[in-house]
């Protein structure tokens, strides 16, 4: 298993750096995606060059085949050996396991193969393993021979606190990848490589997308205007989806006074994540971390029967949560962000085809944005801990069944995650992968059987009772931030036509072309295509420059279409239009690249070369 092999990988790792530094302290180091990590205490600061030779020594050792011996032991013959060796870290370890058991340890260094998992209980015995000179604690599995690890490479160095604890020193991460071949360590390489080049930080500076700034406030990103016609455009999109499948618009304020806040059960428990109270009239007002609370009250504001059933209320709406500055990352990760929010009111009989057609939503946006690779991961509740969440286990299971029938029916890729539902109901996670592989949790839905009784939300039925509501929260494209900063790394900034902040930019070649651009640009700029700002998105670039900075330029901003005017193109009332991607069309009537343009706009999809 790949896993195995990382693990194995990683005590490889520890054995080079304590040839090489015998001082070396170490701490833990279990397999992550793509390989591994070891935490360790070493009397230098580890460089780049040191890595190479730490690499270097692993393929010796590598090579000469050393095995990975299991020894058991009582566990305080453990902490004699360990203490012995100067190894205080391990020490601590064994000291914990001893006294508050696995789990413990699991839950403070995040390492599930230091012992045997959940024992709540201290442990007895423990495992140690010796590869070559080095041994550690560990409970395996590893692989037989170092031989079979297959091709690794030492990636960078973080440090990292011990424990996770700033009070505790602060520890050298040495961080490896590990494949079975070389063609899967070099895809990975270049995958990282084209990250690297689609970095929604660097892009979405460079193409005027959003900014941050410190007198603002940290993560609260500011959209400029080539990012706020991307946000339009989506919320363009969405509105027409979304009348589609029968969602009404509201419009709700961003704070609200602490009692809604107690009803919905955020406060207390989630007070630290969400941005201190602002005092008004003797009351406390939030900014609102969730829109959930506020549409609930529109559904409330009037009388509901089963004919209304069911209500789909949508706002594109703006939150505020409290993030760790350390954890925020451009728009990926902000503080201020705005939701493709929406929450679909309806009867327990409802419930499975509401969520399948919001299902079927994601797929219609997925296939859109030409996002081929997607699964649902279905957050189960585990019903024996059921009192980590609330103790309704009919009600869950009913819900989860609900869910259930609707990812099947879908016929759309799931996988299925026990004990890790949201709080007020299980949830689906809508995994998608970006064009380079990487993969992105942007949307959540949920089906909440809690808020009714919190909210008292109810319909009168055929019978002329009150019945229970339930809630599907939604957000298939997620937050503008999150989404957009996907969409960049997607698209490369490369955006299609209909969501380019500049669709096409006129570039004559020398002033007495001025004027004829002047006309094209006219014409354009009036002709009708129904984007989210009423008409083409065009430029012209009237600068004193040459023909070839200007079409620099032009790529350098991913633009779509340039349009080249000079001599021929004045004399036949066309145009020479460049592709983005360098293919060139020449004579091309305006119309007939007008029509290009609304063509692609209405449809969303870019027409080939
Ligand atoms: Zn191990
Ligand atoms: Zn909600």
């Amino acid at each position: 298993m790949l896993e195995t092999m990382r693990h194995s990988a990683a005590h490889l790792m520890a054995a080079a750096v304590q040839d090489l530094y015998p001082e070396a302290k170490f701490g833990v180091g279990p397999p992550i995606e793509y390989g591994f990590y070891y935490d360790i205490e070493l009397p230098v600061t580890l460089t780049p060059e040191d890595l190479k030779k730490i690499e270097k020594r692993m393929l010796q050792l590598k090579n000469k085949g050393l095995g990975y011996e299991r020894i058991e032991v009582p566990i305080d013959e453990a902490i004699k050996i360990m203490q012995e060796k100067g190894q205080t870290y391990k020490v601590e370890l064994l000291n914990l396991l001893k006294e508050r058991g696995s789990t413990a340890v699991l839950k403070e260094t995040g390492d599930a193969n230091v012992a045997d998992s959940d024992e709540a209980e201290g442990a007895s015995h423990v495992s140690l393993y010796k590869t070559g000179e080095f041994l550690d604690l560990c409970r395996g599995p590893h692989v037989e021979s170092t031989k079979e690890i297959g091709v690794f490479k030492l990636m960078r160095i973080a440090g990292a606190y011990w424990r996770g604890n700033e009070k505790n020193p602060q520890l050298q991460r040495l961080y490896g990848v590990a494949f079975e071949t070389k063609d899967e360590l070099k895809a990975h390489l270049h995958m990282l490589e084209e990250a690297k080049k689609r970095d929604h930080r660097r892009l979405g500076q460079e193409l005027g997308i959003f900014t941050i700034s410190e007198e603002v406030g940290r993560g609260l990103p500011l959209w400029l205007p080539n990012g706020t016609v991307i946000r339009e455009e989506l919320e363009k999109l969405a509105k027409e989806e979304e009348r589609k499948d029968g969602y009404l618009r509201i419009s709700t304020p961003e704070i609200t006074k602490d009692k809604l806040y107690y009803m919905s059960g955020h406060l207390p428990y989630y007070r630290d994540d969400m941005y201190a109270p602002i005092e008004i009239e003797g009351v406390e007002y939030f900014l609102r971390p969730m829109n959930c609370p506020h549409h609930h009250q529109v559904y409330l504001s009037q009388p509901r029967s089963y004919r209304d059933m069911p209500v789909r209320l949508a706002e594109y709406g703006q939150v505020y949560r409290f993030e760790q500055s350390g954890a925020l990352s451009g728009l990926m990760r902000a503080r201020g962000f705005c939701q493709n929010d929406a929450h679909i009111y309806c009867t327990f009989e409802q419930a499975k085809d509401e969520f399948l057609k919001v299902m079927h939503l994601h797929a219609r946006y997925y296939d859109m944005f030409n996002i081929e690779d997607y699964y649902m991961l279905f957050a189960k509740p585990d019903l024996h801990k059921l009192d980590k969440y609330v103790d309704e286990p009919e009600q869950w299971a009913a819900a989860s069944k609900v869910i259930q029938q609707a990812m099947d029916e879908s016929g759309y890729p799931y996988e299925e995650a026990e004990g890790e539902a949201a709080f007020y109901g299980p949830k689906i996670d809508f995994m998608i992968k970006s064009a380079i592989g990487t993969e992105y949790a942007i949307s959540t839905n949920q089906l909440d059987f809690l808020a009714s009784e919190r909210f008292n939300l109810t319909y009168k039925g055929q019978d002329d009772k009150e019945h229970p509501v339930y809630v599907i929260h939604r957000a298939p494209l997620g937050s503008h931030e999150r989404f957009v900063a996907f969409l960049i790394e997607h698209y490369a900034g490369a955006f299609p036509t209909w969501l380019a902040p500049v669709q096409a930019i006129i570039i004559p070649i020398s002033d007495r072309h001025l004027d004829y651009a002047h006309q094209v640009y006219k014409q354009i700029f009036e002709a009708e295509v129904p984007t989210a700002l009423g008409g083409a998105r065009v430029e012209l670039d009237d600068a004193r420059e040459s023909m070839q900075k200007k079409i620099r330029n032009a790529q350098r901003r991913k633009i779509p279409y340039m349009l080249i005017v000079g001599d021929s193109e004045v004399e036949s009332d066309t145009l020479s239009v460049r592709y983005r991607s360098g293919v060139e069309k020449r004579e091309v009537p305006v119309a007939a690249l007008i029509d290009r343009i609304r063509t692609e706009v209405k449809s969303r999809r870019d027409l080939g070369e």
